[in-house]
């Protein structure tokens, strides 16, 4: 946490506060209120969790930026290249005013655009501290600069998917008949430390039945020989996600259906992948995943969009979803994730997180796509 941000560090941090000034004025915003959260992190570098406190970094559409801090907070800042980046920072203490100063940085804005995240306890507080200004969300700003990872965010990316993938081939370390998915998924756990994520920011262990759930968690169900177990884990490395999704079966599938069934997302996801370049529409990654699975007659059981962007947070922009027509572009990164679900009977799901080239596209997830029979 001591080290000093390094020059490029700084450069494209200064960088990435003018991006969010130009992109503010495009939206005919006076300002960005950004509160702690991952904009925040993204726009100044600064990994802070703050809630009843008012924490908000202005970003006026012309001017001097300012940030609003709690003065027991300041020292959480001490990394950060406040000063270097040109960024008035004005301290409070308990008992004092944080909105009068928050509209003091301001001025006189017609329409103010507020991080998504932050508490309507401060937002609330916000628009009668200053009410002239219409509230707009700051989200759809932001994310038009985060959507388009730059080299270092592409590299870390790429850096938390090796570490992913590491925890997948050890899969058959943890996971076996007789062992029920918490156990699993405490295992599992353990080794996404080891093999280097900060923290862990999920872990879905779907056995059976369970894997015909898209969003299970894990549970004290004791895995079976002949399962499907659907593996789908992820947490960050300096900030950025993996996200990552591989189906087992524990010895041959005990359902005759698993291996036609399991070709059809095979190929679904593989063409996904395939069709990603720059220049085409995020629908037409959703439509080229939904074709094969359509074609095999298992189009009603794949219940979700094919993907998501990702980045500092593991569900961002742009999704991968039908009526998105956003167009691909270098340096878009996302989940291509399609997959099958047959309610009480068993689920699929094979998840890579790829990047947008200038001529095509890179995977961040390179193991296998087939059925891992343990
Ligand atoms: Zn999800
Ligand atoms: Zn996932
Ligand atoms: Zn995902």
């Amino acid at each position: 946490m001591s080290t000093k941000t390094p020059v490029l560090e700084v450069n494209s941090l200064r960088a990435r506060l003018a991006r969010a000034a130009s992109a503010a004025a495009e939206a005919g915003v006076s300002a960005l209120l950004i509160s702690p959260g991952s904009d925040l992190k993204y726009l100044i570098g600064a990994d802070v969790s703050s809630f009843e406190r008012l924490t908000c970094l202005v970003i006026p559409a012309e001017g001097t930026p300012g940030l609003v801090v709690p003065k027991m907070e300041e020292p959480l800042y001490a990394d950060i290249p406040l000063e270097e980046l040109g960024i008035k920072v004005v301290t409070w203490v308990d008992g004092e005013d944080p909105y009068g100063m928050t509209r003091e940085l301001v001025g006189e804005p017609t329409r103010l655009a507020v991080a998504d995240v932050m508490p309507a306890l401060h937002a609330i507080r916000l628009r009668d501290e200053i009410p002239g200004a219409e509230q707009v969300l700051a989200g759809p700003i932001v994310s038009q600069l985060r959507m388009v990872k730059d080299a270092a965010e592409i590299a870390a990316l790429r850096h938390v998917g090796a570490a992913i993938d590491r925890v997948h081939s050890r899969m058959g370390e943890f996971l076996r008949a007789g062992r029920t998915e918490a156990e699993v998924s405490a295992d599992i756990h353990r080794a996404m430390i080891e093999e280097g994520h900060e923290r862990v920011a999920f872990i879905i262990v779907g056995s059976g039945p369970n894997g015909a759930i898209p969003h299970h968690h894990h549970s004290e169900r004791v895995i079976e020989q002949g399962d499907v177990v659907v593996i789908d884990i992820g947490g960050p490395i300096g900030g950025y996600f993996s996200d990552c999704t591989r189906t087992y079966s524990i010895g041959e599938p005990k359902f005759a259906d698993v291996a036609e069934t399991y070709k059809a997302l095979q190929d679904a996801q593989a063409a996904a992948v395939a069709a990603v370049k720059p220049g085409v529409s995020a629908q037409s990654i959703d439509r080229a995943a939904r074709e094969p699975i359509a074609a095999a007659g298992y189009g009603e059981y794949f219940v979700h969009r094919t993907g998501h962007g990702i980045g500092l947070d593991v569900h961002e922009d742009p999704y991968i979803v039908e009526g998105n027509d956003i167009t691909l572009q270098a340096g878009h990164a996302f989940s291509v994730e399609p997959g099958i679900y047959l309610p009480g009977r068993w689920g699929a799901r094979i998840e890579d997180i790829v990047a947008v080239t200038e001529n095509g596209v890179e995977s961040f997830n390179n193991t296998t796509h087939d059925l891992v029979i343990l």
